[in-house]
């Protein structure tokens, strides 16, 4: 099967299956399905074994099992409510059936001296074993009635039975053509792999044999499941890689500089950079020298200096006569940045403009002016900065903070931005999300990956404790006492209240009642639907240290910087996941001071709010908490949802199957390298065609 010129077969809709009308088609498109082989990717949640006929006097309260016997009696009784009972023997014992939900045709069905063959959970009723809305059907002579494979049992959707998705797996299985089931996988890479054909796997899952591991079926790990995995992630790994090809297929601007803007900028600061910073500035400076445009993830835990990374990486492409971009995802933290760049901007003569959804009218017009006749080398910004109307003269360097926020296709809309010239600009993208190497590896295989792995010196670690709600008297202390000392506090608010409503007025509260408890304090609050002015001023006060108490909901999350804050409160930390806490943790500890994280929490915990506050406690490394969030939570909310389009897989788990990431990116290398007509139609297959990446735009 290996293959010049393989083309793409579209795939054949589910209603060219015998029995599939539109009706079903649609309720099937809510579980995703809209091809024979979409429906064949529905795995089984379980499996039950209905191979073996239990004597009815071997049932046991909390057997699944199967069944055979003859009904003795059938009526309806009114037990509270209206019930049918049918009562079966088998001459070792008896099983009564109940049905809450009935037809008359079920009833007449029933009569005595019929044989039944049903299979469901037993359990203790009042006479005897009983077993509630069981499957059933009229049994043939004895034991011809058993199953010879694994009966799968697949995830429910509303009107489709379980019968019925049996029915059609069993249809697709035997209808399904040579051309659908066509393996892209070549028998080269199976076999080194160790991994069974697409077929054999999709028999095997639906249809396994009586003496195949449940166990391993359940868990997802047979080497049939594993092989379904493996081409998913494979798919999804080729998706990304195109992206890349995409976005690299057009030229970037080739900046040479002797660095000496750079070098003064640097020589201005009262610290030296850490050796992690500059490693990640010297793979920056390689990248910006090549004409392939950049795509460069820089990751680094909070407070590790990305900001500056940023800085002087644009001062590279200022000296070079072109232009460089920085998008935040929060007008704050846009804020924030242009006042650093300011700073550091200013003695140099570079200026640094800034443009948010703030900037309206006659002064917008003539922002977006400068940037087009290019007056403007350094323009920082949020999403506004990529909108349409703004036109860059040379925009060389992209840089995009705090990536989470955004996806894929903001990676491609950039791309769009290039000059006239037809040059692409340099991406740049950073987070503070530290992910472990592989996932990062399969979750941004469209990106070139530096870690700062290194804070800068002097840091003192921020001490977390977690405190029930019942001490929060003590925390309101803790507060006077560390901000008479001169220091000062946030106090964040969780977003959403109990009842799921009135976010900000529960933060408007709690500033209120925090600043009765602490008149001697000035207390601000910020919250997201604010407006921008208004927030902007009172962080600046905070800044100042004219606000000495910040309550805040989740919008100072990212990147606000202010090293005099020493102590953070966290209300409600069990409603958080570990990502954000430790997010939140990280805007205190950024100065000499001692720093406190008090995590306050509503009792009961949960068994995994519980783990969570554990882990942050035990740990302040931000790759550490990424691992164990990841082994708590799974990846799809450790990448954020949607951004990745990992998130979305249908049979792989970016936990449960990390082993075979290594192997995914070695079968990627070599498909690309030997089989190239595969690509296409293998990400066609998982993916589909409006999802790919490389195909958007
Ligand atoms: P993040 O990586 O979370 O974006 P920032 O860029 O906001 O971190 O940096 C956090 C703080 O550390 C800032 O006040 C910044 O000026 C400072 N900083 C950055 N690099 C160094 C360094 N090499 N030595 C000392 N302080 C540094
Ligand atoms: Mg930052």
């Amino acid at each position: 099967m290996n293959g010049e010129g393989a083309a793409t077969p579209a795939p054949r809709p589910i209603t060219s299956l015998r029995g599939v009308g539109e009706a079903l088609a649609h309720r099937l498109s809510a579980l995703g399905i809209h091809s024979t082989l979409d429906l064949l990717f529905l795995l089984p949640v379980r499996y039950e074994d209905r191979t073996r006929t239990v004597p009815l006097g071997e049932l046991r309260p909390g057997m699944r099992a199967a069944v055979e016997g003859e009904v003795q009696l059938t009526e309806v009784a009114f037990r509270g409510r209206r019930q049918l009972l049918s009562r079966l023997s088998d001459g070792s014992g008896s099983l009564t059936l109940r049905f809450f939900h009935f037809s008359s045709q079920q009833q007449q069905g029933l009569t005595r001296g019929t044989r039944i063959r049903c299979f469901g959970e037993a359990r203790r009723g009042n006479a005897g074993i009983e077993m509630v809305h069981p499957e059933y059907r009229r049994a043939g002579p004895a034991g011809e009635g058993n199953e010879d494979r694994l009966t799968p049992i697949y995830p429910s959707t509303e009107g489709v039975t379980q019968g019925r998705l049996r029915m059609l797996m069993k249809l697709a299985l035997a209808q399904v053509n040579a051309d659908e089931l066509r393996d892209w996988l070549p028998a080269e890479l199976l076999q080194r792999a160790d991994l069974p054909s697409l077929h054999e796997a999709l028999l095997l899952v639906h249809q396994p044999p009586v003496n195949c591991p449940v166990d391993e079926l359940v868990n997802r790990r047979h080497p049939a499941q594993r092989r379904l995995a493996f081409e998913e992630l494979l798919a999804h790994q080729l998706s990304l890689r195109q992206l890349r090809q995409r976005i690299q297929s057009e030229p970037g601007w080739v900046i040479g500089s002797d660095g000496a803007l750079a070098s003064r900028l640097l020589a201005s600061l009262p610290f030296a950079l850490t050796g992690a910073q500059r490693r990640v500035l010297g793979q920056i400076d390689a990248d910006l020298a090549c004409e392939r445009p950049m795509l460069r993830l820089v990751q680094g835990d909070v407070g590790c200096g990305k900001t500056l990374v940023a800085a002087v990486a644009a001062a590279q492409v200022v000296q070079a006569g072109r232009q460089a971009a920085l998008m935040a995802p929060t007008e704050l933290l846009a804020d924030q940045h242009a006042q650093n760049f300011q700073r550091w901007f200013s003695p140099l003569s570079v200026p640094v403009a800034l443009l948010t959804g703030r900037q309206t009218g006659k002064a917008r017009q003539s922002l977006q002016k400068g940037i087009r006749e290019g007056h403007a080398p350094i323009v920082i910004g949020t999403h506004a900065l990529f909108q349409e109307g703004v036109q860059f003269a040379s925009l060389a360097l992209a840089i995009v903070d705090e990536q989470h926020r955004f996806g894929v296709h903001q990676r491609l809309a950039l791309r769009e931005k290039g000059s006239a010239e037809g040059r692409q600009p340099h991406q740049l993208i950073m987070t503070a999300t530290p992910i472990p190497r592989t996932l990062a590896m399969t979750a941004y295989a469209d990106l070139d990956i530096s870690v700062i792995d290194e804070l800068p010196p002097g840091r003192t670690p921020v001490k977390t404790i977690a405190l029930p709600e019942s001490r929060r008297d003590e925390v309101v202390q803790r507060i006077h006492g560390s901000c008479l000392a001169g220091r000062q506090a946030y106090w964040v608010c969780p977003l959403i209240d109990e009842s799921g409503e009135m976010p900000y007025s529960a933060a408007e509260e709690t500033a209120q009642t925090l600043a009765a408890a602490l008149p001697e304090l000035r207390v601000g609050l910020v919250h997201g639907r604010m407006p921008g002015a208004a927030k902007e001023r009172t962080m600046q006060e905070f800044k100042r240290g004219a606000i000495q108490l910040l309550v805040a909901t989740t919008v100072i999350e990212v990147g606000v910087d202010v090293p005099n804050a020493s102590l953070m409160v966290i209300e409600n930390a069990e409603r958080m996941g570990l990502a954000q806490l430790h997010q939140l943790r990280g805007r205190v500890g950024r100065g000499e001071f001692e720093s406190t994280c008090v995590l306050l929490y509503h009792s009961p915990l949960s068994s995994l709010a519980r783990e969570r506050l554990a882990v942050m406690r035990d740990t302040s490394d931000g790759f550490e908490v990424a691992r164990r969030d990841l082994e708590l939570r799974g990846p799809g909310e450790l990448l954020g949802t949607r951004q990745t389009g990992l998130s979305q897989m249908r049979v792989a788990d970016l936990s449960r199957d990390a082993d075979l990431l290594p192997s995914v990116q070695r079968a990627a290398q070599l498909l690309l390298q030997r089989w190239p007509a595969h690509v296409a139609p293998l990400i066609a297959r998982w993916i589909g065609q409006a999802e790919q990446y490389g195909r958007v735009g």
